[in-house]
């Protein structure tokens, strides 16, 4: 049988830039600021607190991304507790937390996570009907992987 999980309307959204995007998401969160109030936000920590200066809300606030940050939101989306990612990455430059990059961009994939790497995805994905309703997503079945004979 098909196993869901419901996300609610008020959706908890990840956001995390890296450094050379910063600029980029504040201005993408700026022009989208009333539905994103709508929702709860985490962040890694400081792109949190550009965030929490720039719109005037209250973004749950994880470590930065390079001290573990990245690997806490992907430890929430383990535990079901991250409902979409908004991840503008730097595709230009090579950064000391990669492997934890890759983690999380791997995490969002195994636990079905709609996902955002950049602002014309951000904008699809926010604008979505389904951003302010309930949504049944469907968890992968990972039923065979755990009974595998080892
Ligand atoms: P930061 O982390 O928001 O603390 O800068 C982002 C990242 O580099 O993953």
């Amino acid at each position: 049988m098909v196993q869901t999980k419901t996300l609610q309307a008020r959706k908890r959204i990840a956001l995390i830039a890296h450094d050379h995007k910063k600029a980029e998401l504040m201005e993408w969160a700026v022009y989208n600021k009333t539905v994103l109030k709508r929702h709860e936000l985490y962040a890694t920590g400081t792109t949190g607190k550009l965030l929490e200066d720039t719109l005037d809300v209250s973004v749950r606030k994880l470590l930065s991304g390079p001290l573990g940050g990245d690997q806490q939101i992907g430890a929430l989306v383990a535990e079901g507790k991250i409902d979409v990612i908004i991840f503008f990455w730097d595709p230009m430059e090579a950064l000391p937390h990669d492997p934890d990059i890759k983690a999380l961009l791997r995490l969002g994939v195994v636990w079905n996570i709609p996902m955002a790497s950049n602002r014309a995805s951000a904008d699809f994905l926010l604008t979505s009907p389904l951003m302010h309703q309930e949504y049944d997503a469907i968890l992968p079945d990972y039923g065979q992987y755990l009974g595998r004979k080892v």
